[in-house]
């Protein structure tokens, strides 16, 4: 469906009183519905925070968030979910948005502490819990300031295309960047294939600025010959490397669109890098044809360093680190991540936390940033953000083996697919996929599952993942 929100709207909800909130983070169950949208914007006018409960998720991910964030309250518009019985149970208090009515309100903000949380969000966590993110309205303000900063042609004659499920951050960017400039917001059906449906939207809607994940290009490349979207003016992609020639590609069905290349972790609030690459392709920036992530976003401050987290020179290969007003405080009550992830330097003679984000990069001559891929095991499928080690985590608890390895391998489409390896597993697999469906989102369960007699070492007497990944590669 398509909603178009140029004014602003809100339900009135017995918590957005004046004056009398108490309720500082408040659920809200996420579906591709103008309640939903009202919801989160209800949430933040009247100064609390939100925390988006995606229904498609398996119900113990949304009860560890429900736990985590300690909520009393959820906001949904599908109050017969097993997400909200589950909820009732627990003794929260679901309110119907269906039931709601919509009231013109008061938009003198409440005083907020610029440190109040605007929303968590909970990504994958390697020990196999997720983890919260939490955003203050600092943050988000920052955000949107650098956004607007860039100086990108956006008035209320705009239409953003928004592809994004509700707990990805950067659907953030998608709704919230438009309806402060008065523009549009056209979302995607919720049934029917994602890549179709943005193609769908981009040309009858007539979309003028279009976020994406890279991945979907490579779905919609057989489709290339046939597109010449004129109206398109900003195609801006993030959350996975671009590659040069995709986006060349793009660049002729889209005539007149700006190719952007954005790049940030959750952490920094959606995006903290860009890179506007030139029409002309022989202009683009690039290493090993991934497109470079550019340079920081205002105020921010992006540096590279060694495992001991000293400074590197330009041009030198090591962790990329963010700091600025988009980085978050910490993750949500979790000190030990916390330690690992921040630290304090000095830069040019002024003190900065430094947020590490895992990604290994360099910074070139011409000040551009350019990325090379990560130093852990963090991956991306379709832009999502998954921890190889919390599907191994759950497999190995399952299934009580110790070698279990999972291994992101390319597709027809050159998209990511995780294998799943066990050695040596006695356990049915088809009843394994079933349990692991009860517990991971959609997107984290494997692809294939594969048994081995014994794994393939290498010299080091690990687990020779290339070896493994080469194993099915030839089958
Ligand atoms: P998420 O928190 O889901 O936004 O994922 C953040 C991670 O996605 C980063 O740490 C990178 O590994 C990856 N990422 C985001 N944007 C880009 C980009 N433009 N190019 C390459 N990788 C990216």
């Amino acid at each position: 469906r398509d909603y178009k929100v140029t004014g602003v709207q809100t339900c009135a909800l017995p918590i957005y009183e004046k004056g009398g909130h108490t309720l500082r983070l408040v659920g809200v169950e996420v579906y591709n519905d103008i309640e939903t949208y009202t919801s989160i914007f209800g949430t933040l006018f009247a100064g609390n925070g939100f925390v988006p409960l995606n229904p498609s998720m398996p119900l113990e991910r949304n009860k560890s968030i429900i736990e985590q964030s300690e909520l009393k309250l959820i906001l949904s518009s599908n109050k017969n979910s097993d997400l909200s019985k589950m909820a009732i149970d627990a003794g929260l208090s679901v309110v119907d948005t269906k039931d709601l009515v919509a009231e013109k309100i008061d938009l003198t903000l409440p005083q907020n502490d610029e440190n109040d949380i605007a929303y968590i969000l909970f990504t994958s966590g390697s020990t196999g819990i997720p983890k919260g993110v939490p955003i203050t309205r600092n943050n988000l303000t920052a955000f949107i300031d650098a956004f607007y900063a860039l100086g990108y042609q956006i008035d209320e004659n705009d239409k953003f295309m928004q592809m994004f499920e509700l707990t990805f951050d950067f659907s953030i960017f998608t709704y919230i960047a438009p309806l402060c400039k008065g523009a549009s917001v056209h979302t995607l059906p919720s049934s029917g294939i994602k890549y179709a449906n943005v193609y769908t939207v981009l040309e009858e809607q007539e979309i003028t600025f279009a976020a994406m994940v890279p991945s979907i290009l490579s779905y919609l490349r057989p489709y290339f010959e046939e597109i010449n979207f004129q109206k398109l003016k900003y195609s801006l992609f993030c959350g996975e490397a671009l590659v040069k020639d995709i986006a060349t590609e793009w660049q002729k069905c889209t005539p007149h669109s700006t190719i952007i290349n954005a790049y940030g972790p959750t952490e920094a609030t959606v995006f903290c890098l860009i890179y506007n690459c030139p029409h002309n392709a022989d202009g683009i920036i690039e290493h090993n044809d991934a497109i470079s992530i550019g340079v920081e976003m205002q105020d921010m401050k992006a540096i590279v360093v060694d495992e001991n987290l000293k400074l590197l020179p330009i041009g030198e290969k090591g962790e990329l680190c963010l700091a600025g007003p988009q980085v978050t405080p910490g993750y949500w009550k979790n000190e030990v991540k916390n330690k690992e992830s921040f630290f304090i330097l000095e830069v040019d003679g002024q003190k900065y936390t430094f947020y590490r984000t895992g990604d290994l990069a360099y910074k070139a001559d011409d000040g551009n940033f350019m990325f090379l891929g990560r130093i852990d095991f963090q991956v991306k499928v379709d832009g999502f953000r998954i921890e190889l080690g919390e599907i191994e985590h759950h497999v190995r608890h399952l299934t009580q083996l110790t070698n279990v390895v999972a291994i992101p391998i390319n597709n027809k489409f050159g998209t990511a697919e995780i294998h799943l390896f066990m050695e040596n597993i006695k356990n049915d697999i088809s009843s394994l996929e079933e349990e692991l469906k009860n517990i991971l989102p959609y997107y984290m369960v494997p692809s294939y599952f594969h048994n081995r007699i014994a794994f393939p070492l290498n010299s080091n007497g690990k687990v020779d993942r290339k070896a493994l990944t080469e194993s099915v590669v030839g089958e």
